[in-house]
């Protein structure tokens, strides 16, 4: 590639940079570092033909323009599926959403539950007064919702696991999209084994019946006149100039730049950052998650038919065991299960001893009833995701609207999960990535 002007540089060939692509009125270039699309939506071959998304991509749709994209890209590609999601606590397994399925606990815990609900909505009952104002954090957020009980047994303990840091550091706003709150009625029902299953965000979802997840972003580029250069990387970027320099010593003049690459490293790649950009990027933090793929031959256990189990105590290194061919019994081999199993914070106290997290983590598994002893390792393959999970302190929408809005000078939109530094699923990709070409069309 020679030196070039395009209207539209496009960082990344994710769901994002696709959508965007696929809607934008004028000339792109599309450049993703990797050989083929997706991102982390990609479906890989394991040894012994274990097919592996990056840890569970269950496609929820609830906007109608993404269904029909999603329809029109896949086609008859697709399956649909009702979640089987539970959760592993005190030695025995509930359905999700832990606070609308209290049965099958011991009693004292499901007393101490309703306890703290009855206390949390009506204090004055107990002699306490109604807090003042709103939540200032997401701890106190879910302590008002559904009081200690809910709180101890559950809610804090799965996501300080899952985002490795204290709750009082997390924003309550957190809790509006991804926390399903049922009515008093609903866990009073829960607690006496009446529960509704479809409780919460995603309790169905749709799949490839073939390629795994990864058909999708395949499927969307299908669609794109214009492909995108794999194996190429941005790697420098003056913003004043509106230039950017790739992997291949090619300098290309932009009149606008959508990046979706994670923020925090754009930003290093960056010139002419204005300093209140670099000083708020600097209060950016995001969690990491490391996941194991598994592939096993043998008779498993009783947890290994759901299609993800949540694990909040501290005793179990892993926040999360998802079984992919639980999910499409045909990513994993016949006579075979195939597990992803995430963790977060635990992975510190093993980050230079691999062999014994492996060794932590098939413990854990048996002791979890996911895997019986009889079950036969036949891959075990850990992966890194850097950038996980945003984490919403107090900084954080602050910090990262002040980001986003200081790029906006420079014809810079950077948006999705990691470009736009959000809690986003695939669905809210492929829209970023339509507002942003709408925002151009419209320039
Ligand atoms: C653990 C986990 C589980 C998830 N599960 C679900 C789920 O079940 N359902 C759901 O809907 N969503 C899920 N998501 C969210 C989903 O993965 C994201 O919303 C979506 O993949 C974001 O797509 P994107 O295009 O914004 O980012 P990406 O997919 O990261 O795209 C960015 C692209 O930029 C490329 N890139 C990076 N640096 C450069 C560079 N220097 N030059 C060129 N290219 C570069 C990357 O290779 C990548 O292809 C999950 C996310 C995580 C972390």
């Amino acid at each position: 590639m020679q030196d070039i002007h395009i209207p539209t540089l496009i960082i990344g060939a994710g769901l994002t940079g696709l959508s965007c692509a696929l809607h934008l009125q004028q000339d792109y270039l599309m450049v993703e570092k990797e050989q083929e699309p997706g991102g982390i939506v990609r479906t890989r071959t394991k040894p012994g033909g274990f097919h592996c998304d990056g840890t569970g991509h269950w496609l929820h749709l609830r906007n109608p323009y993404t269904k029909e994209l999603v329809h029109r890209a896949l086609g008859d590609n697709i399956v649909e599926y009702t979640r089987k999601a539970s959760i592993h606590s005190k030695g025995v397994f509930t359905l999700f959403p832990f606070q609308a399925n209290l049965d099958g606990l011991p009693r004292e815990v499901i007393l101490e539950c309703l306890t703290g609900l009855w206390k949390a909505r009506h204090p004055e009952d107990f002699g306490m007064s109604q807090p003042d104002g709103p939540p200032t954090s997401f701890e106190e957020c879910i302590l008002r919702l559904f009081g200690t009980g809910i709180a101890s047994h559950f809610m804090t303990p799965y996501n300080e696991k899952l985002l490795g840091v204290p709750l009082s550091e997390v924003s309550p706003r957190y809790a509006e999209r991804f926390v399903p709150k049922p009515s008093i009625e609903d866990i009073l029902n829960g607690a006496f084994g009446q529960s509704k299953e479809s409780l919460g965000y995603n309790a169905s979802f749709i799949y490839p019946r073939v390629g795994g997840i990864g058909a999708l972003p395949k499927a969307l580029e299908t669609l794109l006149e214009v492909k995108p250069h794999y194996g190429l990387k941005l790697e420098a970027i003056n913003l004043a100039a509106k230039t950017a320099t790739l992997s291949n010593g090619s300098l290309v003049r932009y009149d606008h730049l959508v990046n979706t690459m994670p923020l925090v490293d754009f930003l290093k790649l960056c010139t002419d950052l204005p300093e209140i950009v670099t000083e708020n990027a600097a209060k950016l933090r995001s969690s990491t998650v490391h996941y194991f793929d598994v592939g096993v031959r043998g008779p498993g256990a009783e947890g290994s038919e759901s299609h993800w189990v949540y694990f909040p105590e501290p005793e179990f290194v892993f926040y999360r065991v998802g079984s992919y061919s639980a999910v499409h019994k045909e990513l994993a081999p016949a006579g075979c299960r195939s597990y992803y199993v995430e963790i977060s914070g635990g992975y510190d106290a093993f980050r230079d001893r691999p062999d014994d997290l492996r060794k932590r983590v098939r413990e854990d598994l048996i002791r979890g009833r996911i895997l019986s002893e009889n079950d036969e390792i036949l891959m075990m393959d850990l992966c890194t995701i850097p950038h996980a999970y945003v984490v919403f302190d107090s900084h954080y929408e602050a910090s990262r609207a002040s980001v986003l809005d200081g790029l906006q000078p420079f014809s810079v939109t950077s948006c999705g999960r990691w470009g736009g530094w959000n809690y986003g699923g695939m669905e809210d990709a492929m829209l970023e990535g339509i507002q942003a070409a709408k925002q151009i069309n419209n320039a």
